[in-house]
C-alpha cells in the first residue's frame, strides 16, 4: 500500500492538474468526460448524417475494446499501434510508471517513454510530477561527496528536524505563483506545500510561520 505522503502527493498532483483543466478545457481528460467520449462515439451512427460535433470526435478518437472494457484511443491508420488518452484520474500512476522505468528519468526522457503510448501526458503534468518525487529532489540535493563517507543524520522525533525547499516553476507558473516552497520533516518525511509568488524572505516566513503554528517548530531547521 502507499504510505500517506504518497497519497499525499497523488492527491496534490491530481488538484494541480484539475486546477488547469478548469482553466483551461485541455487535453486532459476527467474520467466523466472521458466516459462521455465513449458514450457519444458508440452511440454515433455511422451511416446516419452526423452532426459537426460527432466529425469532430470520429476524426479525433476512436475507440478500442479491451476485453469488456471500452478505451479510448486517438484515431488511427490500419495496422497502426494504439495511442491510448489516459484520464486525468490515472496519470500520477502513469507518470510514475515511466519514471521509475527511466530510472528517475528527467522530463525528456518521460517524454519520450509516454508519446509511445499515450495522447495526453502533458509536459507540463510531468514537471509537477516531477517537481514532487522526494527521491529526486534528494538527489539534486545530495552533494557530491566521492571518496568521503556521509554520515547519516540520525532523527529521533517528528518535528526535531525540517528543511524547506524552494522549487522553481518559473516557466510555468500559475497565475502570480512562481515558486513551490517543500517543507519536509526529516524522520516521518510528511511534507507541506505551499505556492509563492516569489522568494523574498518575507513570504517565506510568512508561510514558514504558518506551518510552525500547525506543527510546531523543529529544533533544527535546514
Ligand atoms: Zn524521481
Amino acid at each position: 500500500m502507499a504510505n500517506p505522503t504518497e497519497c499525499d502527493l497523488e492527491a496534490f498532483f491530481r488538484e494541480e492538474l484539475l486546477k488547469r483543466y478548469a482553466l483551461k478545457k485541455s487535453v486532459l481528460l476527467p474520467k466523466e468526460q472521458y466516459d462521455k467520449i465513449i458514450a457519444e462515439l458508440t452511440a454515433t451512427d455511422t451511416s446516419a448524417k452526423k452532426t459537426p460535433h460527432e466529425y469532430y470526435l470520429l476524426k479525433k478518437y476512436e475507440v478500442l475494446k479491451c476485453g469488456d472494457v471500452l478505451k479510448l484511443i486517438r484515431r488511427r491508420n490500419a495496422n497502426e499501434e494504439p495511442i491510448y488518452f489516459a484520464k486525468l484520474e490515472d496519470t500520477y500512476d502513469i507518470i510514475k510508471r515511466a519514471h521509475i522505468a527511466t530510472g528517475h528519468g528527467g522530463r525528456d526522457k518521460m517524454v519520450k517513454e509516454l508519446t509511445k503510448k499515450y495522447a495526453n501526458i502533458t509536459h507540463d503534468a510531468i514537471s509537477i510530477y516531477k517537481s514532487l518525487c522526494i527521491e529526486c529532489q534528494r538527489k539534486r540535493k545530495r552533494p557530491t561527496t566521492k571518496g568521503t563517507v556521509v554520515r547519516p543524520i540520525l532523527t529521533k522525533n517528528f518535528g526535531s528536524r525540517s528543511q524547506v525547499d524552494i522549487i522553481d516553476m518559473q516557466s510555468m507558473k500559475q497565475g502570480n505563483y512562481k515558486w513551490i516552497m517543500v517543507y519536509l520533516d526529516h524522520l516521518t518525511k510528511f511534507c507541506v506545500l505551499r505556492p509563492l509568488t516569489s522568494k523574498r524572505a518575507a513570504e517565506v516566513a510568512y508561510h514558514l510561520l504558518n506551518i510552525f503554528l500547525l506543527l510546531g517548530a523543529p529544533e533544527i531547521l535546514e
